[in-house]
């Protein structure tokens, strides 16, 4: 297979705030995998949270070229293992490649990704469509511009939750779910802000604590009146095992796991275990939100809205009525540049 590399600039329609920062814009790798004249495509939406940089990615890209030229397409599962065992890290990059091989897999084979998996399209579930941190006017804003989502991800997890949340309520009578992204410093802190949330009608809370304290989460669990989802806590399926005993559910994203089939593990074994299963994303395309959204007839909750978040998308590919994703019935992906 030959792999040609692009990186593409995405412009954010606001500043995008979390708990640990802000951004305006980003900047991302993308790969094409070209053999036997079908073309699957990839996008590699990094994470400085998980040590990941453009340059990083692009370097791992370059190095996999030689894996790549040899590699026969249709033992995707050994390459996937290969590409997975060659180097630490990088999960974006790996992502990347996973997307784009199975795009060309199922173009190849002239089938959608998810019937390809055996999936039924009516059985997507409605996305939420997250709202940033910002001055609680600006966030009013924002609510009454997605009024067309039933459901709402609201990022809190700084100074003014309370405030924030107050002012989120006046205006929307929406399902809301709430991402603290690791900003609640303890556990006392994060049980307070869970049973006043619960008063709020929140449906559940992500990634409460920093990362890494399980034990603490585990305490917090067995008091808290609304269900706990891990997001910064879990990236691969090996993460899943220990985190059964502190949470309800975990948020996979196809970037932070590196790809569609260890998305696919992750999920089977999530559910063996008893798990809630969230599929998020990074700020992406169309591109990985739609390779993404393929596999959403498997999960419970759906938190796919990163390719709204953009200005010009440079792709076009799954589509989101009232919420309900929309998946495409084109071979692969379905997915399409955008003019
Ligand atoms: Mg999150």
């Amino acid at each position: 297979m030959k792999l040609t590399l692009t990186t593409r600039r995405l412009e954010l329609k606001h500043t995008w705030t979390i708990a640990r920062g802000s951004a305006d814009y980003k900047e991302y790798n993308y790969v094409a995998l070209e053999h036997e004249g079908v073309i699957g495509h990839g996008e590699a939406a990094h994470n400085v949270r998980y040590g990941e940089s453009l340059d990083r990615i692009r370097k791992f890209l370059e190095d996999s070229r030689p894996l790549l030229r040899h590699a026969d397409p249709w033992q995707f599962h050994d390459l996937s293992a290969r590409l997975h065992g060659w180097a630490e890290g990088q999960y974006a990059a790996k992502a990347a490649l996973d997307i784009a091989l199975m795009d060309w897999i199922t173009k190849k084979l002239n089938l959608p990704l998810y019937r390809f998996l055996g999936l039924d399209r009516e059985k997507t579930p409605r996305t939420s469509f997250s709202i940033g941190i910002d001055k609680p006017k600006v966030m009013q804003e924002k609510i009454r511009a997605a009024e067309e989502f039933p459901i709402l991800k609201i990022k809190l997890g700084g100074e003014n939750d309370e405030e924030i949340m107050r002012a989120v309520r006046a205006v929307t009578n929406a399902t809301l779910r709430v991402d603290a992204n690791e900003g609640w410093k303890d556990r006392e802190q994060a049980l307070d802000k869970i049973s006043w949330l619960a008063q709020m009608g929140v449906e559940f809370v992500e990634q409460p604590l920093p990362a890494e304290r399980l034990a603490d989460v585990a305490w917090l669990r067995e008091r808290s009146p609304l269900p706990l989802v891990a997001d910064e806590d879990v990236r691969t399926v090996k993460d899943i095992p220990q985190l059964a005993q502190a949470y309800d559910g975990i948020n996979i994203k196809i970037m932070k796991a590196g790809g569609l089939q260890e998305s696919l593990r992750m999920i089977h074994l999530a559910r063996s275990l008893g798990l809630k299963v969230m599929l998020g994303c990074m700020v992406e395309s169309s591109l990985g939100i739609t390779a993404a959204a393929h596999l959403t007839p498997l999960v419970d909750w759906a938190d796919l809205d990163g390719n709204l978040l953009i200005k010009h998308d440079p792709y076009r590919g799954v589509k989101v009525q009232a919420g309900k994703l929309l998946l495409p019935e084109g071979p692969g992906l379905g997915v399409e540049a955008a003019n």
